[in-house]
Order: structure tokens, then sequence, then C-alpha cells
């Protein structure tokens, strides 16, 4: 059995009306009185698909959500800062419709020439979105004569925009964007080669833990920081501190040692870390001698012992996938270990794989964008995919093939 997806090239877009499903879901930041778009990586990605389908002459609709608005408009998640952006990269005007459904985007749908662009309001604004609902799926499906699902960072949710509406359309198939991540994940997660590198960070052990036992038969070295090392370090009986760590995730990160051990997978942990007395405390900051952190504590990043712990388990690994920040990198004092490791990273001969908006923003941010083979485009769909559950958006389009 095979399982392939309608590719984009197969369809005659010429003078459709082309809804495409993109994942505009950006940071913005307040400059002045406007909202404008602070990490454009999303949007850039979609470009390619965005530019083919004018290419082939046809009426491009974007779809997207950003925020979560909770089923009612709300103007700090208008996509206006993202209509913009997209018509300054595009160099043509982009329409941004007033509502995602109705006479008056149905109208203006019809009156679009081949070529137009005319992105919809934020589809969550209506909370048939979310709830997947056939109305609003329907509504939507008034919209256009074909789909295109390039939102590789939604797919992991089924949305009427991501589930209800490709069951509603015939033409359909997967964006380029989508293309992209598929070609860069599937092998990741089917054959990686080996030595294999998992470095793991971010807060929650249990956001995670299905990717960490999903690549237990497949990885020879595990590097755990960040927030989730504290209960690794306490299943292993060190001292946290005031660090985050809870029961439950202890007795995740418990498991996942176990089967560590069992498979003879090489686990890296902090030998050391950036302290201070409380989270949001920049002032009394400190580097621990050791692994344990005494009670007044709370760990908020990796130590320069650990940088280089994990320097030397970079060094033979042949692939190596990165998730999640070393320690709470959005406060300078604290963001040392994820740039650190970022730029370890990216000098050594591995394939070099991201997933995560936290460790794309940090690459991004230290300038070193090119030296990584992929960044994906996915936070919570990434991690989906790479554990093998189906992604209800992919799920949806899928062509099985009998062999
Ligand atoms: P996640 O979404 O699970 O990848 O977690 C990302 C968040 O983890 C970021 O906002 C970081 O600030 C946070 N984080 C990383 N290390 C720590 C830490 N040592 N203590 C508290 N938060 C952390």
């Amino acid at each position: 059995m095979k399982v392939t997806y309608p590719k984009l090239a197969e369809l005659e877009l010429r003078n459709k009306r082309v809804f495409v499903r993109v994942d505009f879901n950006v940071p913005l930041k307040l400059v002045g009185e406007t909202y404008q778009v602070s990490d454009a990586r999303r949007i850039e990605e979609a470009l390619p698909t965005i530019r083919y389908v004018i290419e082939q002459g046809g009426k491009v609709i974007l779809g997207s959500h950003l925020g979560r608005p909770k089923g009612q408009f709300n103007l700090k998640y208008s996509l206006e800062p993202v209509g913009s952006y997209l018509s300054s990269v595009l160099g043509k005007d982009v329409l941004l419709t007033e509502d995602c459904v109705g006479d008056a985007p149905r109208g203006l749908s019809h009156q679009m020439r081949a070529g137009d662009v005319m992105l919809l309001e934020n589809l969550r604004f209506h909370p048939g979105e979310e709830e997947n609902s056939y109305e609003f799926a329907n509504k939507l499906a008034e919209l256009c004569d074909v789909y295109v699902s390039d939102a590789f960072g939604t797919m992991h949710r089924a949305h009427a925009s991501t589930d209800g509406l490709p069951r509603l359309t015939r033409n359909r198939a997967i964006g380029l964007l989508v293309e992209k991540e598929l070609k860069y994940l599937a092998p990741l997660k089917e054959n990686p080669k080996r030595p294999f590198l998992l470095l793991m960070g971010g807060s929650k052990v249990s956001d995670k833990i299905g990717v960490l036992e999903y690549f237990l038969p497949k990885v020879d070295t595990l590097v755990v920081g960040g927030a989730m090392a504290y209960s690794f370090l306490n299943a292993k009986g060190f001292k946290v501190g005031k660090s985050i760590c809870e029961d439950k995730q202890v007795q995740l990160a418990k498991k996942i040692i176990r089967r560590a051990d069992a498979r003879n997978v090489r686990l890296v942990l902090p030998e050391d870390h950036v302290v201070s007395l409380a989270f949001g405390d920049t002032q009394n900051v400190s580097v621990t001698q050791g692994i344990d952190i005494s009670d007044d504590k709370m760990g908020l990043d990796i130590g320069p012992k650990t940088i280089a712990k994990i320097e030397a388990a970079l060094e033979t690994a042949e692939t190596i996938f990165w998730n999640g920040p070393m320690g709470v990198f959005e406060e300078p004092v604290f963001a040392k270990g994820t740039f650190e490791v970022a730029k370890l990273i990216a000098k050594t001969k591995a394939v070099k794989l991201v997933g995560g908006g936290d460790s794309a923003a940090a690459i991004t941010k230290a300038g070193l964008d090119s030296f990584f083979d992929f960044i994906s485009t996915g936070g919570g769909a990434t991690l989906e995919y790479l554990e093998g559950k189906n992604l209800p958006g992919l799920k949806v389009l899928e062509i099985i093939e009998r062999t």
C-alpha cells in the first residue's frame, strides 16, 4: 500500500477560483499604532504556491487563521498586516475581505481576474472554522472551484478549512510548501541517516513524549535541554530547586530514561545551569557549579559545561533534528544556551532539520538559516507528523495505491 497526495501541477488552474489554505498565523508587533509582521517565515514559504497559481492564470483566494480570536471578530487578530506584507512581496494588490464568508467575498470571487489575489479575513472570526461545521465549510466552498492545502502548520487540526472544505471540493491538491515539508520530514521519520541525534528542548515533556518514544528505536543520541530537562534530572535523583518540574512529567521522563537505557541510546542532560530566584528575575542570575540546583533557585538556561557537552555530542552525528529552546530564550540573559546550540548545529556536517517556531526564530535571529537543510513551518503539526499520528488535513487528501 502506498500513500500519495494529489499535486498542484496536476490541477487545471486557468481562470479558476483557487482557495489556498495557508498558515499565516505569524507573530505581529505593534509599531506605533499599527501591527506589523515580525516573523514572515510562514508567508515567505507560502509564496511559491501563490506565485505558481498566479503564473498558471488562477485567481488566488487565500484563507488563514491568526491567533485565537475564539469565534468572533477582534481587530487585534485581523490579517490586515499580513495583507500589507504580502502585497509588498508580491508587488501587486492584495484585496483583504471584511469577512471570510457571505455575499461580499462570494461576489468578489466572481469579479476576480486571472492572477488576482484576495485574502480572506481571519477564518477563526467564525466559530464554524474550529468546530469544523458543515455549514461554514459549505460557505467557503461557495468561494472556490479548486482547493489547495498549503497550511502545513495547521494540518494537525480538523477544522472547516483544513478538513470540511476539501471534502466538498472535487479538484484539490497539496501545495508546494506541504510537498516540501513532506520531502524532508518523511525520510527523517522513516529512516534517518545514523548516527542520528535528537535535540529536544522547550517546556513540556508531555508535548514531546510522542516524538521521543517514536524515535527511541532509531536514535543514537538524545539531548534534552530547556525546562523539560528538569523532569529528567529529577527522575535521576538530582535536585532541581524551583525549576519547572511536575510529577506527571517526571514519570514520563522516567519511562524515557528506562527505554533509552534498554536501547543503548546515549542520553545527554544538562551538567550545569543558568539560574535565578524566580521566573522573570533577571537580576540575581548565576551559573551553578554542578548538576544540582539549590532549593531557592530556578534553572532558566543551560550552562557552559552543558554547551561543551552538547558540542561534543553533535560532532559524530549524520542527522540532527532540533525542536525547542534550551532556556527562556526570550530573555537575553537566558538566551545564550539556545543561540550557542543553534551555532553549534550550524557548524556540523550533519543533515540538519528543525521544527518548532522558537528554534526556528532563534536560528533566524542568529542569521543561520542558510546553514540548515530544512526549517519546518510547523510546530505541533511537525511533532505530530513525526510521531506517526495522522494529520487530518493531510489524511483527507490521501490517495491510497495498492501495490
Ligand atoms: P515549547 O512550546 O514546549 O517548545 O516551550 C517553549 C518555551 O519553553 C519557551 O517559551 C521558553 O521560554 C520555555 N522554556 C525553555 N526553557 C525553560 C526553563 N528552563 N524554564 C522555563 N521555561 C523555559
